[in-house]
């Protein structure tokens, strides 16, 4: 049983790596952001109240998060573990989770601003069938234009260079406390994700968790 938190900068690949630790350590990874976004979609009382803060584009309450993440990690699948990702964001989130069960570790990845910008900077989408670019990393076949259904590919508003050094700045500023709070504790784990295969950043946060004892 292993209980994580996961924690690094917006554009580090975070989700990703989520996924495939989930995948391989064969426990469930808990996005908050997914859950509200699905609460909202199913416009249950709880998403309609999430809508409210995000409409004022203000934060959802501790209160309201808190609760949402007790109750998510009470559900049978969590009973050998999980991976957290979207929470805590803030000292006070820490410590309620605390409250509610044994945290073994918190992977912070990183990478150097420079690298987070390039990949972030260099992502096309496609407006109109959803398919993922990036001019270096997975080129389309005709430079501008979706493989899939042929639309011209656009730069979301987000990884434009100046919104991501901007997010990467609120990122560092709000999340320092709870970075150190579990470098306190000794839980902090530090997974240098500067080189672009998932795979490899992956299975180097793995071996750190065995060779801490943490996982078997
Ligand atoms: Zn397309």
């Amino acid at each position: 049983m292993v209980n994580l938190v996961l924690l690094g900068p917006p554009g580090v690949g975070k989700g990703t790596y989520a996924k495939e630790l989930s995948r391989r350590l064969g426990i469930p990874h808990i996005s908050t952001g997914d859950i509200f976004r699905e609460e909202v979609k199913k416009g249950t009382p709880l998403g309609l109240k999430v809508k409210e803060y995000l409409d004022r584009g203000v934060l959802v309450p501790d209160s309201i998060v808190n609760e949402v993440v007790k109750q998510r990690l009470s559900m049978d699948d969590c009973r050998r573990g999980f991976i957290l990702d979207g929470y805590p964001r803030t000292l006070n989130q820490a410590k309620a989770l605390d409250s509610m069960v044994r945290i073994d570790a918190a992977l912070y990845f990183t990478a150097p601003k420079e690298v987070i910008i390039e990949r972030v900077s260099g992502r096309r989408i496609c407006p109109k069938c959803g398919a993922i670019y990036h001019v270096k990393n997975i080129p389309p076949k005709k430079p501008g234009i979706c493989d899939i259904c042929g639309s011209k590919l656009i730069q979301r508003e987000d990884d434009k260079p100046e919104v991501v050094e901007r997010r990467l700045r609120v990122y560092e500023e709000t999340m320092r406390p709870v970075i150190e709070y579990y470098r306190s504790k000794g839980l902090l784990i530090e997974v240098d994700a500067s080189e672009p295969v998932v795979e490899r950043i992956v299975l180097k946060a793995i071996e750190e968790l065995k060779r801490r004892n943490i996982i078997s």
